[in-house]
């Protein structure tokens, strides 16, 4: 096959297992995979944080790579992401990388004062190896998110650019608007600061020179790409947006299939599987125990989620005590927003055994909680892909989900007409306000009680194929497009 050896270079903020803030760092991990898998070269480049050089086994493969003429050298470091599958190359700078905190922000939840640095040093590297200069001679550049926005800019003005870009949105609202003097500073010409180039509002948009100068643009699910077509959901890049969207592809995200197996899941006790679905109740009792809650033949209603505006959770709120009046339960996973946190955690109080708050990152958790729920919520204001319904659908734990973005594009309302041609997987409701989520959480609790009806919800959704090989299939089609597209 001519695309059998396709070099593609990935370069993204995190990955799995190595750093994860959100589905990002999933679709990382999993998509280069499955593209290997299919024949494709595709290699990722990362930045060299702590958590990233303690678990890679690292050889040096180019030394004192002086980026910027102010700046400190960096050295690019090389090496195989713990599974054995995807070659990684790191950029290894002290000054820049090796801090404690996150990715982005410190422990506090302050950005970093250096990100335009920090990342414009990532992109700048990777637009070298779309220059030839490295090892590896990607075609190819798929750049992810803000962080690397500047890598198609760097490559626009290039004459010695040889690979292509793409640029991914896997989140509008990130969008890494910094001052004008990075201009300068990353030697970027003054032109280029203009309303037709990077510039927004008097500032740079690190996500806008993706969106401006890369050869494609795509995102994670064909939904929210019309979406951020329009001002309710493209962040004031819309007009740009529209303009492209000759150029402007919805790929929706895969899953990693073998981590999320309700038959073999090493998270969770009690294993099951489509064709005894059943057993899934005892994941459900032995959750109850393990937070406290009552027993109960009452629903369990699951959420895992960033505690971020976006995930709608102040619409869920003020509706929880007509929740609680039914007798369901909620657990929740989450963390983010201090505010929210301390309303859940007063609900939590004042309905101790119907509602387990539980704040912080768990990854062992929140596969319990797949396992265990009858109901997942999600009522997104937007949501690009969303994982967790899909994890939801896979483990027969039926998602309730607002219209748009991803979860428009997977999760199939249980009308009485997709109930009967057994496409239905879970409930779906249009405006984000607290009324239209109570309607649609009852309609949920209702049809909980008919057995038969929802088993055939459960088998449906736990019978659909989300795996990356599907979804890889795709983006190697638009690689390959995209390499032969001359317009
Ligand atoms: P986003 O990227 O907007 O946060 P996604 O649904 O695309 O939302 O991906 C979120 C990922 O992070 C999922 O894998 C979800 O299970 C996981 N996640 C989010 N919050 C937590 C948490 N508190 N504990 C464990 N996993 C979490």
């Amino acid at each position: 096959m001519s695309d059998s050896k396709l070099p593609v270079l990935f370069v993204t903020s995190e990955v799995y297992p190595l750093i994860k803030t959100g589905g990002l760092a999933d679709v990382s991990a999993a998509l280069p995979n499955a593209l290997r898998n299919m024949g494709i070269d595709i290699r990722l480049l990362l930045p060299g944080y702590p958590v990233v050089l303690e678990q890679l086994s690292l050889i040096e493969v180019h030394e004192n790579i002086r980026v910027f003429p102010l700046q400190d050298p960096v050295r690019l470091l090389a090496g195989i992401m713990p599974d054995g599958i995807t070659p990684v190359y790191v950029v290894e700078s002290p000054a820049l990388y090796e801090r404690e905190g996150g990715p982005y922000q410190d422990a506090n939840g302050k950005s970093w004062y250096d990100n335009p640095l920090r990342f414009g040093i990532l992109s700048k590297i990777a637009a070298k190896f779309g220059q030839h200069h490295f090892l590896f001679k990607p075609q190819l550049i798929h750049c992810n998110d803000w962080q690397t926005g500047l890598v198609p800019a760097f490559l626009n003005f290039d004459s010695k650019r040889k690979a292509k870009t793409l640029m991914s949105i896997h989140n509008m609202a990130y969008q890494g608007v910094f001052g004008p003097e990075i201009i300068a500073l990353f030697g970027l010409p003054p032109e280029s600061f203009n309303i037709s180039g990077l510039e927004y509002y008097g500032q740079v948009s690190y996500l806008k020179a993706g969106l401006y100068y890369s050869d494609w643009i795509s995102t994670v699910s064909p939904t929210y790409a019309k979406e951020i077509q329009t001002p309710e959901y493209g962040c004031g890049l819309e007009g740009l947006l529209s303009q492209r969207q000759n150029k402007l592809s919805g790929i929706l995200n895969g899953i990693d299939t073998m981590a999320w197996n309700p038959e073999s899941d090493p998270n969770i006790k009690n294993h099951y599987s489509i064709k005894k679905v059943v057993n899934k109740k005892r994941n459900t009792q032995a959750l109850r125990t393990q937070l406290n809650l009552a027993p109960t033949t009452a629903p369990l209603l699951g959420i895992i989620t960033r505690l971020a505006e976006q995930k709608g959770i102040d619409l869920l709120i003020p509706i929880i005590p007509e929740i609680m009046k039914s007798g369901a339960q909620i657990v929740i996973l989450g963390s983010g927003d201090k505010g929210l946190e301390s309303s859940l955690e007063n609900l939590a109080k004042t309905y101790p055994k119907q509602i387990s708050v539980n704040i912080g990152y768990d990854e062992k958790l929140a596969h319990q909680i797949e396992a265990a729920a009858n109901m997942f919520l999600m009522p997104s204001k937007f949501e690009p892909c969303g994982l967790n319904q899909i994890y939801s659908m896979r483990y027969g734990t039926i998602p309730i989900v607002r219209r748009t973005g991803g979860l428009a594009d997977t999760v199939i309302d249980a009308t009485l007409e997709n109930i009967k041609n057994k496409t239905a997987t879970g409930f779906v409701f249009d405006k984000a306000s607290s009324d239209e989520l109570l309607l649609c959480i009852q309609r949920a609790l209702k049809l909980f009680h008919d057995d038969k009806k929802w088993t055939s919800l459960q088998i449906n959704g736990m019978s659909r194929d989300f795996s990356w090989n599907k979804r890889a299939e795709e983006y190697s089609l638009l690689y390959q497009k995209i390499l032969s597209d001359n317009t």
